[in-house]
């Protein structure tokens, strides 16, 4: 049974049998648009030679009295209008083929009238072929079976005779109704092919067919006129060299190579045999049905070659839109088949929307469970995107993003029935969907209305009660926003639009300043001053956050040393570090260089990082900070206390300080338990051997109970805001502490 199975596939395989996917049938519609032109080339040049070479006095008796070039061609159209009928379809499939192949968008008015003309011709051919028959013997036709055999040839003649207006018909009525209703068109490609693999043969049979039954006549001397035939079936070449063309150049499947070759060599044979007065040798049979084995051989052999051509490309190309870890496309895909749908439908989107699928708290998975189940739950999701819309397009962006391109059709239930499906896989963890949706505009790339559904999405990104949100026209304007400052970053690096602001810092005791924190602030020439809270959350969104952060490291390094070479006092600063950074760059490295480049003393630089950034990516970033604090920079720990993890943190790092969370200071007042709070954790941090600083300080009752509890550092508006380099170094200049006092 198997090796039977295995036989029939090899069968169905060799003579063509097996369905070929759209993708491969294209390729090779293409491949014969292509062959089309230099089909159309050949034919061209073939036909202007056949022209020029039969005015003459040999082929058209009484030419000579004409002289000149033009009024010989004049005379000898009558006789020629068939070539030339045969070279203007040449013509048209030649530029047929060129403006199909070049033009992917199928809507161009040459092609529109390219296939008006070519339909017009193959209607016209009808009348062209009636002298190849005698009319009169065509009808009526006999079926009765005594006589069947003998009819085949009239048979043939008068289907032929029917199918070329069909076919014109066909063309000419596809163009039309495509012309009005923008659809599919590899239909009247693949009708011109046809039509023209048509005219070729019946030119071929016409030709070499003539040539064999319309005897040459010679003059003799004595006056005679002399039939000679041995000359002629010279022109059987043109038959052979027609087929040839049809068989090799065009590609069929097979068993339509098989049938349309040998019906034609059948009818062709049977033809010339019938053929009063003229002896069909049988050498000449045999060297037909040879050359017709051979041509079958060839036919078969170049469709397998090509097929395996286009099932390899095809690979390719669904590599390079496939996403093989989840198993479900990518955003390319999406991209493209959007892209091809509006080819053929310009209204394709109007019914459809984007939607950007976003997993909150995905990589606590990673981190709790390994990246093995991390892939096996973005596996499964990636099945249950695909099952619950069927028939949408679906893909995987990157990480734990899906986009889908649907209908509005049951949106909610489905969505809801995906965040079940996380719910469950999720066991325990908090983990859920979050869905940005934007309905489809005409005109727009797929890119930016992924973008905008991504943006809808970030929106609820932390709103635990909401799953879904459409993007609507207030959201526009912040997506411009956005869009903006992802666009403009590189710009406002290059021209320092993007600062560093330095807010100080100050001993508890003494009140004196003993550092600033680098704050970025983006002041543009459209938006106006832009705070950190306008742009971080989006380049941390876009991952662009470490060009920020490295321009920051530079500048901050760059200015320190310019005040040290002005002989002007400075003190330590503090940089932010985004989680992000130590995957996009090689922070160690990033900061030595420009340590060094402006030869900074290293206990001058404070890396902070906040608390969420630790909880989220592990072993990286305990690597980074411990190669830091080995060469001599210090740790401290951003935000504590405002994350969830906060405790565990400082168990597994070494920080030289801990920064407390400004919310412990809100309505310092009224909640005596926060004073306690932050009494217990300037103690815990004591207890590990570590300094405190607490932000947000702004009232002299907040400041005293810090120094009063021994949180060694402040920082807030009651001592300074975040002020530009110029205004800072003037608050330096007024301090009186000596550098020595800002070191821990
Ligand atoms: P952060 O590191 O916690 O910075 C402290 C924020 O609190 C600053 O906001 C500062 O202006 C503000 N602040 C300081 N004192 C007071 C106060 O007394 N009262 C109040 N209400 N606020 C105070 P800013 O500058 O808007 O920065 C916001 C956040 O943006 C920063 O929080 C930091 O996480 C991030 N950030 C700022 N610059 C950079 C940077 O260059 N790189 C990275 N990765 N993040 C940055
Ligand atoms: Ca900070
Ligand atoms: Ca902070």
């Amino acid at each position: 049974m198997n090796t039977l199975t295995k036989v029939w596939d090899f069968i169905r395989n060799l003579f063509g049998f097996k369905r070929n996917s759209k993708y491969v049938k294209n390729y090779l519609n293409e491949a014969n648009m292509r062959s089309g032109i230099y089909m159309g080339a050949i034919i061209i040049v073939l036909e202007i030679w056949l022209v020029v070479r039969q005015t003459n006095e040999y082929v058209i008796p009484g030419i000579s009295a004409y002289s000149g070039f033009v009024d010989r061609f004049k005379f000898a159209y009558s006789y020629l209008s068939f070539y030339i009928l045969f070279m203007i379809c040449g013509m048209v499939l030649m530029l047929f083929s060129i403006t199909y192949t070049r033009n992917k968008k199928r809507d161009s008015k040459v092609e529109f009238i390219l296939n008006l003309v070519l339909g017009g011709i193959s209607i016209f051919w009808f009348f062209m072929l009636f002298p190849l028959n005698d009319w009169k013997n065509l009808f009526p036709l006999d079926f009765s079976k005594s006589v069947r055999r003998a009819n085949i040839i009239r048979y043939f003649t008068v289907m032929i005779f029917t199918m070329m207006p069909v076919l014109g018909g066909l063309i000419i009525g596809h163009t039309i109704y495509k012309h009005f209703n923008q659809r599919n068109n590899t239909t009247i490609s693949i009708l011109i092919i046809i039509t023209f693999a048509f005219i070729c043969l019946l030119f071929g049979m016409r030709v070499s067919y003539a040539d064999f039954t319309v005897p040459a006549t010679k003059l003799r001397s004595n006056g005679a006129l002399d039939l000679y035939y041995y000359e002629k079936r010279k022109m059987i070449t043109c038959f052979l060299t027609m087929i040839i063309f049809v068989a090799c150049l065009l590609i069929w499947k097979p068993y339509i190579s098989i049938i349309m070759l040998s019906t034609i060599f059948y009818v062709f044979m049977r033809m010339l045999k019938s053929y009063d007065g003229r002896e069909f040798v049988e050498g000449d049979e045999i060297n037909y049905i040879t050359f017709l084995i051979s041509l079958t051989m060839i036919t078969i052999s170049i469709y397998q070659q090509r097929i395996t051509e286009a099932e390899k490309d095809q690979q390719l190309e669904h590599d390079a839109v496939y996403d093989h870890l989840v198993d479900i496309n990518n955003v390319q895909f999406v991209s493209s088949s959007v892209r091809e749908a509006l080819s053929h439908n310009e209204n394709y989107l109007d019914d459809k929307y984007f939607l950007f699928i976003n997993i909150v708290n995905f990589r606590t998975i990673n981190d709790l469970k390994g990246f093995e189940e991390g892939d096996k739950f973005l596996k499964e999701l990636g099945e249950a995107v695909k099952k619950s819309f069927k028939g949408d397009l679906t893909a995987r962006q990157s990480d734990d993003h899906y986009v889908i391109l649907t209908t509005n059709d049951g949106l909610k239930e489905k969505i809801d029935e995906l965040n079940q499906m996380v719910n469950n896989l999720s066991e325990g963890l908090f983990i859920h969907l979050k869905v940005g949706v934007y309905k489809a505009k005409a005109g727009e790339s797929v890119s930016r209305a992924i973008d905008k559904a991504r943006y809808a999405c970030g929106i609820i990104k932390r709103k635990y009660d909401e799953v879904f949100l459409e993007y609507n026209d207030t959201m526009d304007e912040m997506f411009q926003k956005r869009q903006y400052i992802v666009n403009h970053l590189d710009e406002a690096i290059e021209k320092e639009w993007i600062v560093a602001y330095y807010q100080p810092v100050v001993w508890s005791e003494s009140l004196e300043l003993c550092g600033a924190e680098a704050l970025a602030r983006w002041i543009d020439p459209t938006y106006g001053f832009l705070s950190p809270g306008d742009f971080i959350p989006i380049l941390e969104d876009t991952r662009l956050i470490h060009k920020l952060d490295r321009y920051i490291i530079e500048y901050v390094c760059k200015y320190m040393r310019k005040r040290i070479d002005e002989g002007g006092k400075v003190v330590p600063v503090s940089i932010n570090f985004s989680r992000l950074d130590f995957e996009l760059m090689d922070v160690v490295e990033v900061l030595e260089e420009s340590v060094s480049k402006y030869n900074i003393d290293k206990s001058f630089i404070h890396v902070e990082v906040t608390e969420s950034a630790l909880s989220e990516s592990f072993d990286l970033l305990n690597m980074n900070l411990n190669v830091l604090k080995g060469l001599g920079y210090s740790i401290w720990l951003d935000d504590f206390g405002s994350g969830y993890s906060s405790l565990n943190v400082l168990k597994d790092y070494d920080f030289d300080v801990l920064k407390i969370d400004m919310k412990f200071l809100t309505n310092f007042h009224e909640n005596e338990k926060s004073k306690d709070i932050l009494d217990c954790i300037v103690k815990l941090a004591n207890k590990l051997d570590m300094k405190t600083l607490t932000e947000g300080v702004e009232t002299k009752e907040q400041a005293m109970f810090l120094e009063s509890i021994g949180c060694a550092r402040l920082q807030g508006y009651l001592f300074g805001k975040p002020l530009q380099l110029a205004d800072f170094e003037g608050v330096i200049e007024k301090e009186k502490f000596t550098l020595a006092d800002t070191k821990i």
